[in-house]
């Protein structure tokens, strides 16, 4: 007989499915999507279950509107892995789902191809290629891209052509846009262009042949320093894959500041590749998505939510910067593309490969007690050199705008002989406080527990925490002074600072402000490469995945703040940011320096990445994990609570607490920290506390909160506070 009634995953943040009646014109599949009445609305959500009874009365379920599908929307690995994620990270299962889908897939619209913009070069277009474009360089290489036939809006933007740039050359009447469908392209014979490819050194044909000689699931730690051939290794990797007409998936941390990256990939590969990234619009999403599912593409190269893209057949994953803080999403589904990744391969029964020149604590564990196979690059491919590292004291020295008088003569130095540097700040704005110089009153947030942030430029002053601004305040609100200094340095005013020093050379800052336009850094990177700019100021954001071969200085402006940081990950990113960033200056010709300013010279973390290696500081900050029982030697869930009143954040999380200590499973190898205020106790007008839990083991964890979280749900104050689960957090503000 056939089941009567539908159990549908709804995007609603209960964690529990809905019971339909299923109409007998209707015939929906398990893992397919069904349009249902709820409440006044109607929703989309996936059939997890067809079933013949309901817990309710059958006539009090109402009907399924419509099947969306015919098939499940997920190959069922992936479907089983969603459920995993949801269980595994407590968000409901609707809510996972959901997130999981392209956005035109959840409002209801056909899982088929949409039309998609193109670009065309007009016959005035061609006429231009005779005149020349001058020094317009990214317009120029926006034609050639068009030129020998239309290429898809997402291709120009993976290029690095800005939607700026395409719509100039538009209203010069050089190109035209049109929509249309996607050809589907079959894979040809030769996959690969094997004229590209360099002859491999021992190490290298070490780890392919060890990923290749084991079939099914294998996690391998590929830890190899920067220019080590890590690339090359996956690109070996990837074609027998692709031989087998399997495809790949590759994760990487930030798409703006990788194009080069997915150049190598296109350049050695003849089948489709898709990217992946937060430029897409809907329809271009949900096109990626289906041309990875359809199996059109070969390779898709993505972000931390590429990872749920479904597969026809997919044969490796990697994750290249796998120590890279960006996988762990921040909010909603909390959870950390790597870690899923490998359960991803786990599932689908196939390797998964995570690279990194400076591996997370975490997975250099995993690897050292053989959960994950260690495989080694230890020297820079081809013939560049190291960059050497010195670490400048500045106790008592004169620090004008951040920079103290050695660091200014070797920049002086390195730019002199035409080179290029850049310089570190993880602060933005022009500097992180105002202070009265009359009575030392600081200018504080009112709605948060933070101080404002002076911002010149603007002249506003910004809370970096709320989001609220205002025009710069000139009098003191304790004395009613006027005399207001700006405390500590910022990149804004270390900008500055440069263009009053060094007037003959140019500055570009990047960070979060500025830009803030859509493709601004993408402009900013290609005009750093064709050497525009001599001086670049950047915060982390510049850190990642780009080889800057004229950069031949790097300086880390201040780096105390993470010396004695409250958070206990914070030496590990630095020491990481540290080896990234010498290892990403510099070439064979011009080896790179790097120069940190900081009070604490003696300070054991400087010392062992000065004079042994990231290896040896990453012995040595296990260890001390081990001591204070913390990741990887126990494993956290950080509760989060927020209200407008302190006394019920408090008491609630005192209740939580209560709640899991008379777990039957809670035992000594369990324990509960706070509530304490968190470290930002109060954000936008709400106070903020928190709970940590720490117990030993993943399993003993998720079977504490699995039947925890319900009681916790049912707390008199849980409907008062907004509170939130953080599995394995890894930023614990
Ligand atoms: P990583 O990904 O570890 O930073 P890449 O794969 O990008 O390293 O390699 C760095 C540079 O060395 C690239 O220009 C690459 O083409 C080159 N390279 C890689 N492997 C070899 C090799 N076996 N022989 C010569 N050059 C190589
Ligand atoms: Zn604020
Ligand atoms: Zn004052």
């Amino acid at each position: 007989m056939r089941p009567t009634i539908a159990q549908v995953a709804l995007p609603v943040p209960l964690d529990k499915c809905f019971d339909y009646q299923i109409p007998n014109y209707l015939y929906p599949v398990v893992g397919g999507r069904v349009s249902v009445p709820f409440g006044r609305q109607t929703l989309t959500g996936i059939v997890t279950a067809l079933v013949d009874t309901s817990d309710l009365p059958v006539e009090q379920l109402k009907p399924i509107k419509a099947c969306l599908d015919q098939q499940p929307v997920w190959p069922t690995p992936l479907y089983q892995l969603l459920i995993w994620c949801s269980q595994f990270y407590q968000y409901p299962l609707g809510d996972t789902f959901s997130l999981a889908l392209p956005s035109l897939l959840r409002k209801g619209k056909a899982a088929s191809f949409a039309s998609m913009k193109q670009w065309h070069i007009t016959d005035s277009g061609k006429d231009q290629f005779a005149a020349g474009f001058g020094r317009a360089h990214l317009q120029a290489q926006a034609m050639r891209l068009v030129e020998n036939g239309p290429v898809p809006h997402p291709l120009m933007i993976e290029e690095g052509v800005s939607s700026n740039t395409l719509k100039t050359l538009q209203d010069k009447g050089w190109i035209s846009v049109s929509h249309s469908q996607p050809v589907t392209s079959r894979w040809p014979k030769d996959i690969e262009n094997s004229d590209l490819k360099p002859k491999l050194n021992e190490e290298q044909a070490i780890a392919i042949a060890t990923v290749n000689n084991v079939s099914g699931f294998g996690c391998y730690l590929l830890d190899g320093v920067t220019g080590s051939g890590k690339t090359e290794v996956y690109l070996n990797l990837l074609k027998p894959v692709l031989d087998k007409g399997q495809q790949a998936l590759i994760l990487v941390p930030e798409i703006g500041l990788t194009p080069q990256t997915i150049q190598r990939f296109k350049r050695r590969f003849n089948v489709p590749v898709e990217v992946i990234h937060s430029g897409l619009n809907d329809t271009e999403r949900l096109n990626a998505w289906l041309s990875a599912r359809d199996k059109q593409a070969g390779i898709v190269i993505g972000t931390r939510s590429a990872l749920f893209t479904p597969f026809a057949s997919l044969g490796i994953i990697i994750v290249d910067e796998e120590h890279d803080a960006s996988y762990k999403q921040q909010d909603t589904l909390r959870y950390h593309a790597r870690d899923v990744a490998v359960m991803r391969a786990h599932k689908d029964n196939i390797p998964i490969v995570l690279g990194s020149a400076t591996p997370a604590l975490e997975t250099l564990h995993n690897a050292q007690v053989g959960k994950y196979h260690y495989l080694t690059l230890s020297k820079r491919a081809g013939n560049a050199q190291a960059a050497s590292h010195k670490v400048l004291d500045i106790k008592g020295l004169y620090l004008e705008g951040g920079l103290s008088a050695p660091l200014i003569a070797q920049m002086r130095r390195h730019l002199n002989d035409g080179n290029q540097v850049m310089l570190f700040l993880n602060r933005r704005g022009f500097s992180p406080a105002l202070m009265c110089h009359e009575c030392g009153w600081i200018c504080e947030c009112k709605r948060c527990d933070a101080y404002y942030t002076f911002h010149q430029g603007s002249q506003e002053i910004r809370c970096h925490h709320c989001g609220s601004q205002r025009p710069v305040v000139r009098q003191c609100e304790g004395c009613g002074s006027t005399q207001l200094v700006s405390v500590g340095v910022g990149t804004e005013q270390l900008e500055k600072q440069l263009e009053m020093q060094f007037p003959e050379f140019k500055t570009l800052r990047i960070d979060r402000d500025s830009t803030r336009r859509k493709g601004s850094l993408e402009s900013a990177l290609e005009s750093i490469r064709t050497g525009e700019y001599q001086i670049l100021i950047g915060t982390q954001m510049l850190a990642k995945g780009h080889h800057f071969p004229n950069v031949t200085l790097v300086g880390l402006i201040d780096v105390d703040g993470s010396l004695y940081s409250s958070d206990f990950r914070a030496s590990e990113r630095l020491a990481q940011l540290f080896i990234q960033v010498a290892g990403r200056s510099g070439r064979a010709s011009k080896p790179g320096e790097v120069l940190l300013q900081t009070h604490h010279p003696e300070h054991a973390l400087l010392q062992s990445l000065l004079h042994k290696d990231y290896h040896h500081f990453a012995q040595t900050a296990l260890k001390e994990r081990k001591m204070a029982l913390l990741p990887p030697f126990t494993h956290l869930t950080l509760i989060r609570a927020e209200a407008t009143q302190n006394d019920s954040t408090e008491s609630f999380l005192r209740q939580v607490r209560h709640t899991l200590e008379a777990h039957p499973l809670f035992d000594e190898t369990c324990m509960v920290l706070g509530p304490m205020p968190a470290p930002l106790s109060k954000r936008a007008g709400k106070y903020r506390w928190q709970l940590l839990l720490q117990i030993e083991t993943r399993s003993k964890m998720q079977r504490i909160l699995a039947s925890a979280k319900p009681a916790i749900q049912l707390l008199p104050l849980a409907k008062k506070v907004r509170w939130s689960l953080d599995i394995e957090p890894q930023d614990l503000s």
